[in-house]
């Protein structure tokens, strides 16, 4: 696996309060993306009042190349998850919680249900906390999308990931143009709505290829956009091709601005929740 650069290397010294937030999720049997991804930002995160939670188990039904979330039978779905998640915001006194999942292809509702029950519980629970829910494409269906926008979350998140020439090599059982129509039908369903995406870089993609995954997601009504570097989980995941550097983020955001986007946040350690926060006040 290719050497990081110095910009990609973070210390993260463990500190009482990350050991505390640990145990607290471990106390309401919760996961979180955040743990489970080793993500680097934790620190930080945890420390302006920001987490992820993922819900509907830690199996996902899809392989996508570059995640590092297993994919065995997926567990049955938990009844008591949103309201434990309700109340681990509460005692982390969250002001932003963003609820994410693996993909359920395997449930009759993909598990739009769950989300929908999972921001209510929080909404009643936190009134004060602003929610973010990052879910999968549920293979596109209207029907399901719409209940989750019936939850009313504050943020619309689903991941484009990657530019359209790289998806069977990364996400193979994902499609481009679905992932485009997510977002499409969360604004054509409440234009007030606020929209997000994501897509990491160095997996091989052109500046062009970039540039046009912006103004796709521009196109299909995205308010805000990620932008950050591929880590290879491990040699088993997508090869890393290269590290972008900061310099091109720079670049990268400039470009999202002016092609529309409201809120941008483009850096090598930037993750979809990464600043999730900051980035919805800017709206
Ligand atoms: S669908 Fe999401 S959780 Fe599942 S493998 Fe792909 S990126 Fe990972």
């Amino acid at each position: 696996m290719k050497r990081k650069p110095e910009w990609m290397r973070v210390r993260l010294s463990s500190t009482a309060h990350l050991n505390k937030v640990k145990s607290l999720l471990e106390s309401y049997q919760l996961n979180t993306v955040c743990e489970a991804a080793n993500c680097p930002n934790r620190l930080e995160c945890f420390g302006s009042k920001t987490a992820t939670f993922m819900i509907l188990g830690k199996e996902c039904t899809r392989h996508c190349k570059f995640c590092n979330v297993t994919s065995n039978p997926p567990e049955e779905v938990m009844k008591t998850e949103p309201k434990n998640v309700a109340k681990a915001i509460a005692e982390l006194g969250l002001k932003h919680a963003v609820v994410t999942s693996v993909t359920r292809d395997d449930l009759i509702d993909e598990g739009a249900e769950h989300f929908y029950q999972t921001v209510v519980e929080i909404r009643k629970l936190n009134p004060e906390t602003s929610i973010e829910v990052l879910t999968p494409d549920f293979n596109g269906r209207r029907s399901l999308i719409n209940r989750v926008v019936e939850a009313n979350p504050d943020v619309y998140n689903h991941n484009i990931e990657t530019v359209k020439s790289l998806y069977e090599s990364v996400r193979p059982e994902a499609d481009y143009d679905q992932s485009l129509e997510v977002i499409r039908l969360v604004k054509d369903i409440n234009p007030n709505m606020t929209t997000k995406s994501g897509i990491m870089l160095g997996l091989g993609e052109t500046e062009d290829q970039v540039i046009q995954t912006l103004k796709d997601l521009r196109h299909a009504g995205c308010d805000i956009v990620t932008i950050g570097q591929y880590m290879q989980p491990s040699k088993k995941h997508i090869e890393l091709v290269e590290y972008i550097h900061p310099d091109t983020f720079k670049k990268y955001e400039d470009i999202a601005y002016e092609i529309g986007f409201l809120a941008v946040a483009s850096s090598p350690l930037v993750r979809s929740s990464y600043k999730a926060l900051e980035s919805y006040q800017k709206i």
